[in-house]
């Protein structure tokens, strides 16, 4: 295993972490627990859960409660978050994450999902990030992390304004560009850096052909060579995978066993893969983003990308908006474009952004239908 520092922590941490929140069979809490165990017997040490993710923590903490007892020699790590808005939510949160998981503290704690700057400083303004300072100094956390979905460009400012021990963010391959700025940031903080969706949501794997420039032979499997791409970039502390089984731990402990740094003309290679092998993806760049009504259209085309990649599944897309973005089937947003066509002529990828949402409507409206018709009738 390769382990990385998370900034200025001291803490070494695997180059890749586990993600808890793709089990393959969360009603199995003994195979769930196993796959943990098994995970911190390959040298993993990160650990990485939500009190959102099912019964993720429950399932860590019959894990944890037998690797608690060689913490000492082989350390790991435990991450969880909170979406509390307010003081009384965020302590409620942390007892609540401690009692499930049998732990006396949690090693990095995170302000969870931040989705736009007005969202970050409205927490901030309800005492959130006073009483994550509260809880550090009881020793109930040891350090303050925060989560985002933001762009790049929103991050820098959000890292100016609090000096967080460490940021969680979804990077991969699909979606580097638009995130690049905000590692940048991180990194000139000396914060650490956990990426969480290195596999852009299960999207790579299921479609090796599509991907399959990451590769450095054919005997790779797309999923390690995704993963050496972020592995390569020296500001990432780690990456956060989630195994659903032993075979794809196995795979993601391949690709930390086979990996060697890549040269920059490889890189420079596999980023002009990426601009041009997809070039009908978005690569959420943001240059978009000047909807004067307010329409997040970045995020709905990113969502779109999953739908194109999914061979046009709906759920895939709008699993997306969901669980990514934060964005319900209800939003009136859907239904607000007068197709003026401004972002369209700002695309650097030439899409056809007015087509597309008008398809994201139409997939939205019979997501919704199939919604209310599923309701028990009264
Ligand atoms: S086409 Fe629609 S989404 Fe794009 S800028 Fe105009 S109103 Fe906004
Ligand atoms: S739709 Fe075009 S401009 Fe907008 S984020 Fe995607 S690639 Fe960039």
């Amino acid at each position: 295993m390769i382990y990385n520092e998370y900034g200025k922590t001291g803490i070494k941490v695997s180059a890749i972490g586990m993600g808890g929140m793709r089990f393959e069979n969360q009603e199995d809490p003994e195979a769930c627990a196993s796959l943990v165990k098994a995970a911190y017997d390959s040298g993993i040490n990160y650990f990485d859960t939500a009190p959102g993710y099912g019964k993720s923590e429950d399932l860590f903490g019959i894990a944890l409660k037998e690797m608690q007892k060689t913490r000492k020699e082989k350390p790991f790590y435990v991450a969880t978050k909170t979406f509390g808005g307010n003081p009384a939510d965020v302590r409620k949160d942390l007892e609540n994450s401690l009692k499930r998981m049998g732990l006396d503290y949690i090693d990095f704690y995170h302000v969870w999902c931040i989705m736009s700057l007005d969202n970050y400083r409205q927490r901030v303004n309800n005492g959130v990030l006073k009483e994550f300072e509260k809880l550090k100094a009881e020793g109930l956390i040891k350090h303050i992390c925060i989560s985002t979905h933001m762009a790049g460009a929103d991050i820098r400012p959000m890292l100016a304004d609090y000096p967080f021990d460490g940021m969680l963010l979804g990077y991969s391959i699909m979606n580097f560009a638009y995130r690049t700025e905000g590692i940048e940031a991180a990194a000139e903080s000396k914060m650490g850096v956990t990426v969480m969706n290195p596999l852009g949501g299960g999207i790579i794997p299921q479609n090796p052909s599509r991907f399959s420039f990451v590769k450095a032979s054919p005997e790779e499997t797309v999923v390690e060579g995704a993963l050496r791409f972020l592995m390569n970039d020296r500001r990432i502390s780690t990456a956060l995978v989630g195994f659903a089984n032993k075979p794809q731990l196995a795979e993601a402990i391949r690709a930390v066993d086979g990996f060697y740094r890549l040269k920059d003309s490889d890189v420079s290679r596999i980023k002009e893969n990426l601009r041009t092998s997809f070039n009908e993806l978005c690569t959420t760049c943001s240059y978009c983003n000047v909807c004067a009504k307010k329409i997040p259209v970045p995020k709905l085309m990113d969502a779109y990308n999953h739908y194109v990649l999914a061979n046009g599944n709906p759920d895939s897309m709008i699993g997306r908006l969901k669980w990514h973005w934060g964005i319900e089937i209800e939003d009136e947003m859907f239904g607000s474009c007068n197709q003026c066509g401004l972002c369209e002529s700002k695309c650097t990828q030439h899409l056809p952004i007015r087509e597309r949402l008008e398809t994201i409507k139409s997939e939205v409206e019979k997501a919704r239908e199939k919604k209310e018709k599923s309701k028990p009738a009264k």
